[in-house]
C-alpha cells in the first residue's frame, strides 16, 4: 500500500502529496496557503475542499 496520498488544490491546482490523513484533517496549500480540509480519500487520493478561516473560536 502507498504510504502517502495525493490530492490536488481545488483553488490553484497544484499537486499535492501528503503524508497519511484522516477525513477532517486539514492542512495548508504550499502554493496558494489555502487551508484545505480532507473530504473523502478513495484509493489514496484526496478529496479536498476549501475552508474558510476563521478565528480559532473552536473547542470551547
Ligand atoms: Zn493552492
Amino acid at each position: 500500500m502507498s504510504t502517502t496520498l495525493t490530492g490536488a488544490c481545488p483553488e490553484c491546482e497544484t499537486d499535492l502529496t501528503t503524508p497519511p490523513m484522516i477525513k477532517g484533517e486539514t492542512l495548508a496549500c504550499p502554493e496558494c496557503m489555502l487551508t484545505l480540509r480532507v473530504e473523502d480519500i478513495d484509493d489514496g487520493a484526496l478529496s479536498l475542499q476549501m475552508v474558510e478561516v476563521q478565528l480559532r473560536d473552536w473547542g470551547q
